[in-house]
Parts: structure tokens; C-alpha cells; sequence
């Protein structure tokens, strides 16, 4: 009784989602984006994320020297980013996006074209760059143009 008379005249701690939002912890780990550069995906279909994921939820098909299919199985994800710290290109990213609740189960696959819908959407600009660079050292650093892969530059004499 006493919480509820102290409490009673408060303002309410409710957020009308989705009117309102909360401002969300910075370097949130959100849905992912594959990165482009020129218009164009980054990803050169290697694999090394799939390979490296431990839920095991990217699949990665190639054909004729690109990526063909990219997908990502977003409820299996645990967002520990280790598809963004293996890629040796800088073609994967995490967002800060968090909002996407869907009515279809198969919308939680996260498609090629839907990944880089999302860098459009979420990343492009210096927002991505920000937000790479901020959380994502020292793989960013090879955000922009790699002259080689990252994994084995300036590393070995
Ligand atoms: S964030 Fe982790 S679990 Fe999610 S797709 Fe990347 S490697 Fe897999
Ligand atoms: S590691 Fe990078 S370049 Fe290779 S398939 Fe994954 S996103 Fe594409």
C-alpha cells in the first residue's frame, strides 16, 4: 500500500511502443546487413562466416565467381559476431536495428537482398562507418578498401 500511495502520482514508467522508443545501449547488436561498396555486395561468397558461426544459422552459396545466395536464419542467431570479425572483407555487418517482429515465420530468414536492403536502410553513410569503427576495432580498419584480406595484413613478415 504504501509503494502503490508513492508511487500513485508518479509519471508512468510504461513506453508506448511502438510511438515511443526507448534510446537504445550504443553498439546494440542488431539484424545484420551485408555491406556494399559502388552498389554492390561486398561479399564474395567465401564462407568463412557460415564456416565460423557457432549456431551454425548463415548458409552461403556461390556460383560464377559471386555470391548467389546469402541467408541468414535470424532466430537461431545469438548476435555474438564472430561472421563480422571473420570476414576478411568487411562485407557483414550487425545494426542497431532491433525491430523486426513479422507474422510469418519464413520472414526471419534474413535473405541476400533483405541484408542489403538493411545496409541501405540502417548503415549507409557515415552511420555504418561510426558505428563499425566505434565497435568493430580493429576490424574496422578495414572497413573501407582492403588492399588484402585482413586476416593477413601486416601480420606476417
Ligand atoms: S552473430 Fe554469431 S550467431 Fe549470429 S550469424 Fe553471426 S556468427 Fe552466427
Ligand atoms: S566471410 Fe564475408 S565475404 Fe565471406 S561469405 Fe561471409 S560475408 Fe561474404
Amino acid at each position: 500500500m504504501a509503494l502503490t500511495l508513492r508511487t500513485m502520482f508518479t509519471h508512468a514508467v510504461t513506453v508506448q511502443y511502438p510511438k515511443e522508443k526507448r534510446t537504445i545501449a550504443p553498439g546494440f547488436r542488431g539484424q545484420h546487413a551485408l555491406t556494399k561498396r559502388d552498389g554492390k555486395a561486398k561479399c564474395v561468397g567465401c564462407g568463412l562466416c557460415a564456416t565460423i558461426c557457432p549456431s551454425q544459422c548463415i548458409s552461403v552459396t556461390r556460383s560464377k565467381g559471386e555470391v548467389s545466395s546469402y541467408q541468414i536464419e535470424i532466430l537461431r542467431c545469438i548476435y555474438c559476431g564472430f561472421c563480422v570479425e571473420a570476414c576478411p572483407y568487411g562485407a557483414i555487418s550487425l545494426t542497431e536495428s532491433y525491430e523486426y517482429s513479422v507474422y510469418k515465420r519464413e520472414d526471419l530468414l534474413l535473405t541476400k537482398d533483405r541484408l542489403l536492403t538493411n545496409w541501405d536502410q540502417f548503415m549507409s553513410g557515415s552511420k555504418g562507418e561510426v558505428y563499425f569503427k566505434k565497435f568493430w576495432r580493429p576490424m574496422s580498419e578495414d572497413f573501407g578498401t582492403p588492399p588484402d584480406q585482413a586476416i593477413f595484413k601486416g601480420k606476417r613478415s
